[in-house]
């Protein structure tokens, strides 16, 4: 065994309360800071995804009855644990991600939030109750719907899974989350901290694994609800198949969110919040800004102090005491699409002002690198002005008017955010009224909604009804029950009287 073998993170399955290491195929886990493998993750299969799938509907007749007071105990005292292990769980999602420390830690609070959520579930399940008739009434009860599964993606290996699990549990079901096989380690510190919070045997089941596995759940006649978050394609397959299985599917896809900067927009807070926008977390964020629509004069008065930004973004190991402001992409294979698609838009006629292909660290030679890019003069119809980058890479395309930017903006495929950078209320309201996204933002780079509210994407940003997050993603994980109640006979005034 190599020396690099022996350092390997064990990443085991949580199957019925167990840790179990399943001896299967396995897929390598990256640091793509140095481009070294850290783990194996098993690929599961129909044996992993059956055991988690009985596991969880045996444990559901016992947690549905827990009344919701205990059962939001349990995450009150996950949430001690989690913010107790902040630091352990920002290493690794710094590690097996790539993230900075300081965006790990962003993070992993906006996943907390969801914990504190869930711990409000009592309030967030009352019904509502009305005397429709004399002597009759009626009330909504709000029940859990059996046993939910949750598929995540890569770039938020904390804050998904916590966008699902905490709520679907504290609303009474049982849970089988598969994380992205690209990012399970932290997704086993999270399963460990809510079992060490009191979570019964049953209740939350980890399983591993890629294509196979979630055909199995997918298809899976015990499992009755499916939360989903990765690329479009997937989340549409996801949305369909698991309909057609007769679930219950939420499944949030792909983005593309343009921010339009008008001319009176503050520029110095504008090149801020435009450079986190596009190159926080490397741009692997489903609301990362990718394309900046300028209106008029503001492309001169923004690019210069924007392209000196992104030029001194240092790009380097987060795995280290001295943090780099900007790390890796998650793959060597990745970091080479991203790098072809602005190679695609250079040969189409776009201009490349600030380059991040080809950079090189010194002390990290492996690792899976792209500085913070610029595309100016970036037209509709190519390649790079219609796919998802996901990468540090900033789309300039230049606009005439508003109008002309909205109109591109709403030609978009996808839905989920779009921001505006004005001082004038008018242009501001002319844009929230017009633009076809679901998520808005006005002087506000990433709106990404948190707990409280649902993540809205529209189009092919999402598939379903309702919502991950807030309300939404209570009735989600809730079906409702309309009781209603009539009692015969006796007087209770003269029994009250006796
Ligand atoms: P992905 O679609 O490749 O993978 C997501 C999940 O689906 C993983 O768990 C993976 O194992 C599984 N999967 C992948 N291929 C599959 C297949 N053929 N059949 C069945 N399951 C499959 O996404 P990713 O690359 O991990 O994540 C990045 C994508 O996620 C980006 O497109 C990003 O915009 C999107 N995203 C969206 C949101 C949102 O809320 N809209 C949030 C975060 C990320």
């Amino acid at each position: 065994m190599s020396a690099t073998m022996t350092a390997l993170t064990p990443c085991p399955m949580f199957l019925d309360g167990k840790w179990i290491q399943p001896n299967i195929a396995s897929t390598p886990v990256f640091n793509p800071s140095t481009g070294e493998v850290i783990a194996e993750c098993p690929a599961g299969g129909a044996a992993e995804v059956n055991a988690a799938v009985e596991s969880a509907h045996a444990a559901f007749p016992a947690w549905r009855d827990t009344p919701p007071m205990e059962r939001a105990r349990v995450f009150f005292k996950y949430r001690q644990l989690v913010e107790a292990n902040f630091d352990r769980l920002c290493k690794c999602v710094s590690r097996e991600h790539g993230k900075t420390l300081v965006e790990a830690r962003g993070s992993i609070f906006r996943g907390l939030e969801n914990i504190e959520y869930a711990c409000g579930i009592p309030s967030l399940l009352m019904g509502d109750t009305l005397e429709i008739a004399r002597g009759v009434d009626c009330e909504t009860m709000n029940q859990p719907l059996g046993v939910c599964v949750g598929i995540t993606p890569f770039n938020f290996p904390a804050m998904v899974p916590l966008w699902m699990f905490p709520v679907a549990l504290a609303c009474g079901n049982t849970f089988i989350l598969k994380p992205s096989e690209k990012v399970p380690l932290t997704a086993n510190i999270l399963v460990e901290l809510l079992h060490e919070a009191g979570l019964p045997k049953g209740v939350l089941n980890l399983v591993h694994g890629g294509r196979e596995c979630v055909d199995t759940l997918l298809r899976h006649p015990k499992v009755k609800a499916i939360s989903f978050v990765g690329s479009t394609p997937i989340a549409k397959y996801i949305y369909e198949t698991g309909t057609q299985h007769g679930k219950r599917v939420q499944a949030n896809g792909g983005a593309k969110n343009y921010i339009v900067i008008m001319p009176d927009a503050d520029m110095p807070k504008t090149v801020e919040a435009l450079s986190t926008a596009a190159f926080g977390c490397a741009g692997e964020r489903c609301m990362a800004g990718s394309t900046a629509l300028t209106v008029g004069a503001a492309a001169d008065k923004l690019l210069p102090s924007l392209v000196e930004a992104a030029r001194n973004i240092r790009v380097g190991p987060t795995d280290r005491v001295a943090q780099p402001d900007m790390g890796p992409v998650i793959t060597a294979a990745h970091r080479d699409k991203v790098t072809s698609l602005v190679s695609s838009g250079e040969k189409e006629g776009a201009k490349v002002i600030c380059d991040g292909r080809g950079v090189k660290i010194a002390d990290a030679p492996k690792g899976f690198y792209v500085g913070a890019t610029i595309v100016d003069h970036v037209v509709d119809g190519m390649n790079i002005a219609k796919e998802e980058v996901f990468g540090p890479v900033l789309n300039v395309m230049r606009m005439d008017d508003l109008n002309m930017a909205i109109e591109l903006a709403n030609r978009s495929n996808y839905g989920n955010g779009a921001a505006i950078f004005t001082q004038n209320g008018n242009a501001a309201r002319e844009f929230k009224q017009r633009v076809k996204a679901g998520m808005v933002g006005i002087n506000v780079g990433v709106p990404a909604t948190m707990a409280m509210f649902p993540f809205t994407g529209w189009d092919e940003s999402f598939y379903g009804d309702l919502h991950i997050q807030g309300r939404e993603g209570v009735q989600f994980f809730t079906q409702q029950k309309v009781v209603s109640t009539r009692w015969f006979g006796g007087n209770v005034g003269d029994v009250w009287r006796k």
